[in-house]
């Protein structure tokens, strides 16, 4: 039997690992991805970046051609919706698609990484509208799956996550107090006024729904259950989109990471606060729930890209017209440490992005927390530095836009803030560790007890050794 294509991206060791967890189905769909990658995206990227537009103006009014194509052909191979994961979702993909597991999504989108800025969004697998549809799937009333989940699950629309604000340091979400949706019973709706800005997504013109994280009941005694999320329809009277923001330069259009003000948008309970009137104060619930399995996806997508970015290192290391002081650059001690350090750094972090998969898959995205958190601040940082080492070997073409490493650096280096920066993660991870120290002195101290018994039975002292 013929090898499986994955054996080209993956470690034969993690495959042995992993593959009696594919089902045959899986094994399939990601021979069809693999090859979708190599015949349809990657050939797709120059045409995909010549489509967008560099009229400051105009990047943002429509959306590059080749994507609709791309995105008609993955859905007739089925490659359309991957994320949606079995479980809670079964179904909702309708046929092809949806129902892998965790980790068999988790190799999927490792493939798609190495052309994160096209596979993600040709297969409907892109974020913010994965964890929107998540929330809609799980929170929605029926008339808000139909009105927004239906049409995002088609890759018809696309959506924000509207939670960062203005001023406001957002990485402790109980800070977050500048929008709020003041209720007027009498009407039985919302008036929204607030200031956001990061919002990726709300530059598109494709976009007709930020999910906006606003105060509804300021006074409960409880910070966790002052917020709602509050569907808002961007083309409002109210919205404005200030300005898109930048990445070291890159506008990311037409999508965009967007400065936004909301200026007393009017919104229906029922129908605009997620989950209606039962989702009134729901809204750090509902995002905590959110935020689990789309970190994952974001760490799963950059284990691809830090595996680009070594194969462009390795070409260019291996370029036959390239000698200095008398050697190739392959044949450089310092250059094939750093080929070595970066195989065993992406190895090792897909084996924690796969384990914490697995981990979903068996005990829910609440279980996996701990693994989600350490994937989460060390996969991006680990294949920061897979991308300098290859822009390192290119001399100054490495920093130009010949080639996507400066780009690769950008989106990745944004990682390590966007759902939430490194240090918060650190800091939960390191006091769950802390909470091992009891059990872990108890042991201890039972050892040292045994072993002073050990000593004393053969006449011997701690002080005599
Ligand atoms: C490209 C991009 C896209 C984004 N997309 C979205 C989006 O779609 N929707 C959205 O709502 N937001 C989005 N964001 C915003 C992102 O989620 C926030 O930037 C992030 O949550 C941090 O909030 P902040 O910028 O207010 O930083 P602050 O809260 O001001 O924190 C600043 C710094 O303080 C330090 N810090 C914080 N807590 C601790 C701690 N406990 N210990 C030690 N140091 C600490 C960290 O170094 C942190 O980076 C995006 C950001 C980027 C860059």
């Amino acid at each position: 039997m013929s090898e499986h294509p994955i054996l080209r991206y993956v470690s034969a060791g993690a495959w042995a690992l992993i593959e009696p967890l594919f089902s045959d189905r899986a094994k399939d769909l990601l021979i069809k991805l693999i090859d979708f990658m190599e015949s349809d995206i990657l050939p797709s990227e120059a045409l995909f970046h010549s489509q967008i537009s560099p009229d400051p103006k105009k990047r943002w009014e429509s959306v590059p051609a080749v994507l609709g194509s791309l995105q008609k052909r993955a859905k007739e191979l089925g490659l359309w919706n991957l994320w949606l994961s079995g479980g809670d979702f079964q179904g909702m993909a309708g046929g092809e698609g949806g129902g892998l597991s965790n980790l068999e999504y988790a190799v999927m989108a490792e493939i798609m990484g190495h052309s994160a800025i096209l596979a993600p969004q040709a297969t409907n697998c892109s974020a913010p509208d994965t964890g929107n549809m998540e929330v809609l799937a799980r929170y929605g009333t029926q008339a808000q799956k139909d009105k927004y989940l239906t049409p995002l699950l088609n890759g018809e629309i696309r959506s924000s996550f509207s939670m960062t604000e203005y001023g406001v340091a957002s990485s402790d979400a109980t800070n977050l107090g500048n929008t709020t949706a003041t209720l007027d019973p009498a009407k039985n709706s919302l008036s929204l006024s607030g200031h956001k800005w990061w919002i990726t997504g709300a530059g598109d013109p494709r976009n007709i729904v930020h999910i906006v994280l606003a105060v509804t009941d300021p006074k409960n005694p409880s910070p966790h259950k002052r917020h709602s999320l509050v569907l808002v329809d961007p083309r409002a009277q109210g919205v404005k989109i200030i300005r898109p923001l930048t990445v070291f330069g890159y506008d990311d259009a037409p999508e965009g990471h967007c400065e936004v003000v909301y200026d007393n948008v009017k919104v229906d309970v029922d129908s605009g606060v997620v989950g209606g009137k039962a989702g009134l104060g729901r809204g750090f619930e509902i995002i905590q729930a959110r935020l689990g399995p789309g970190r994952l996806h974001h760490c799963m997508r950059t284990i691809g890209i830090a595996s680009r970015a070594l194969d462009i290192l390795l070409q260019r290391v291996s370029d036959p017209n390239r000698k200095t002081f008398g050697k190739y650059l392959k044949e450089h001690g310092t250059v094939v440490a750093d080929i070595a350090h970066s195989r065993a750094e992406i190895d090792q972090a897909r084996l924690l992005v796969l384990a914490a998969a697995r981990r979903i898959d068996t005990e829910g995205a609440k279980g996996a927390m701990q693994d989600i958190g350490i994937t989460k601040f060390t996969v991006p940082t680990m294949a920061l530095k897979v991308v300098d080492r290859a822009m390192q070997v290119h001399g100054a073409e490495g920093v130009s836009a010949d080639t996507p490493l400066p780009y690769f650096y950008a989106s990745l280096r944004t990682l390590r803030y966007a759902d939430g920066p490194d240090e918060v993660h650190i800091q939960q991870i390191g006091k769950k560790e802390l909470k091992r120290v009891e059990d872990l002195k108890a042991r201890t101290d039972k050892i040292r007890r045994d072993s002073e018994r050990l000593l004393q039975a053969n006449g011997l002292t701690r002080a005599k050794l």
